[in-house]
């Protein structure tokens, strides 16, 4: 098969890639000159473990191109992927459509012969019937099916979770466009992996909904550590006890400092925005958003508590900026939220981040970026552990009471065990416990 790919970040590269591995042939498309120039020298502009080796074994396998040249490529495919960003619409919460639309239009004007054209980015109930209308105002010729193929890789994950998905799920209304989806999903049925046929409103719903049920038990776990706080229980043994159950199961327990990301936030937001506008609301998924806000605000009362209601001044180390281990993706995290506040109050901050240098740099002005977690512990008066990076779990605690001026640290992912901490001589703090 002929695919081509539309959109090149964590979604539109990591389907190509896998994709190219399957066997077929595959053109990925960017509209960013310096995105389309790195990957054609090899370099991944992204951090996803693992894709570097596997994108190099398929260019070099002759299966894997990348190309500015948006007409061309899809002119050539058999299915042309839209993999393109979905962000919050500024003002109302809404997915902003207009790079899914923008492609859709220019894949329309571009089309040659039969095209199933399929939709990746994660887009509002509606948005493939809008794209058929748009493909047959913009060429009325033309010779195409929709579908609607949502992905639910994982940052840190994408390609274990491309190559050995929990589920696919095929949007698809006519025998043809299905026919090509089997095929290019071929070899994962063959591997087993289920996937699910089902029409356009329903494969865009399962999409939200997933992820909003995701977002969901985060929040849950969030609230019942906030009470566990309270009342003197440990969340760690909650969600333990919970976990086991195999109704409920142990994933996405883990307190924290709330979520972030790519995806669960806008995605909360949109589903939401959907609910107002179809008149029945969806006030589960609205009060996660709001609980959400509340938790991280709350992760930042805990440190001013921490640090005896003061921060000014202070020297202040925070471990890990990203939103979650194994990315760079820096979108929605919640230090975007904590830190400002703490440079606001006037800390002294010192960020550590394997990856995100790159884009932290211009999000999170004013603070001092360094390359070690010691150092950037010498004299601090507290450290914040906020994303839990492996090279952040197994801190020599002896070592860090030895450098920091008042030892003190605000565990956010109860990565530490508080008697362990208390014995090191810290002052400890974490979620829940
Ligand atoms: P991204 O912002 O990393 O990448 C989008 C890319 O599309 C950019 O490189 C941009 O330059 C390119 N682009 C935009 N318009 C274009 C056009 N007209 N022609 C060619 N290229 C164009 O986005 P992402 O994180 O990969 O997310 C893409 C979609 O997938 C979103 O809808 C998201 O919700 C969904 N999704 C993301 C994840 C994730 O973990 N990131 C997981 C599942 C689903």
């Amino acid at each position: 098969m002929q695919l081509t790919m539309i959109g090149t970040g964590y979604v539109g590269l990591v389907s190509g890639v896998c994709f190219s591995d399957f066997g077929h042939d595959v053109i990925c498309v960017d509209k960013l000159p310096e995105k389309i120039e790195a990957l054609e020298n090899g370099i991944v502009p992204i951090f996803e473990p693992g894709l570097e080796d596997l994108m190099a074994r398929n260019v070099a396998a002759g299966r894997l191109g990348f190309t500015l040249d948006f007409a061309d490529a899809v002119a050539k495919a058999d299915a042309v992927f839209i993999g393109v960003g979905t962000p919050t619409r500024r003002g109302d919460g809404h997915a902003d459509l207009t790079y899914v639309y923008e492609a859709a239009r220019e894949i329309a004007r571009a089309m040659d012969g039969y095209t199933v054209v399929v939709t990746k980015s994660t887009v509002p109930v509606g948005t493939n019937r809008r794209i058929e209308e748009i493909i047959r105002e913009e060429n009325p010729e033309a010779d195409f099916d929709v579908a609607s193929n949502p992905e639910f890789l994982r940052e840190g994950a994408a390609i274990e979770d491309f190559m050995r998905p929990d589920r696919v799920v095929v949007g698809v209304e006519s025998d043809r466009a299905r026919d090509v989806m089997a095929k290019i999903y071929r070899p994962l049925a063959l591997r087993e992996a289920p996937i699910v046929y089902t029409d356009l409103e329903s494969a865009e719903m399962i999409k939200y909904a997933a992820n909003a049920f995701l977002a969901t038990k985060i929040t849950f776990i969030n609230e019942i550590a906030a009470l566990c706080e309270k009342v003197g229980a440990d969340v760690k043994s909650v969600s333990k006890g919970m976990g086991m159950d195999n109704r409920i199961g142990s994933k996405f327990l883990n307190a924290g400092p709330g979520y972030g990301g790519s995806c669960f936030p806008k995605d909360t937001k949109a589903l939401a925005r959907i609910g107002q506008e179809y008149a029945s609301p969806m006030e589960i998924v609205e009060s996660v958003i709001d609980i959400n806000e509340a938790t991280k605000r709350r992760m930042i009362d805990k440190i001013m508590e921490l640090c005896d209601d003061s921060v000014n001044g202070k020297k202040i180390t925070v471990l890990g900026v990203t939103f979650k281990p194994n990315t760079d993706d820096m979108r929605d995290s919640p230090s975007l939220t904590i830190v400002p506040a703490l440079v606001g109050a006037g800390a002294n901050v010192h960020v550590v981040d394997p990856q995100g240098y790159k884009e932290g740099k211009d999000l999170l002005p004013g603070v001092t970026w360094e390359d070690d977690a010691y150092t950037a512990m010498q004299d601090a008066e507290a450290v914040i552990l906020m994303t839990e990076w492996n090279e952040f779990r197994a801190l020599d605690l002896n070592r860090m009471v030895g450098t920091m001026k008042t030892p003190k640290m605000a565990d956010l992912r109860n990565v530490y065990d508080p008697a362990e901490a208390a014995k090191a001589g810290l002052t400890y703090v974490s979620v829940g416990r």
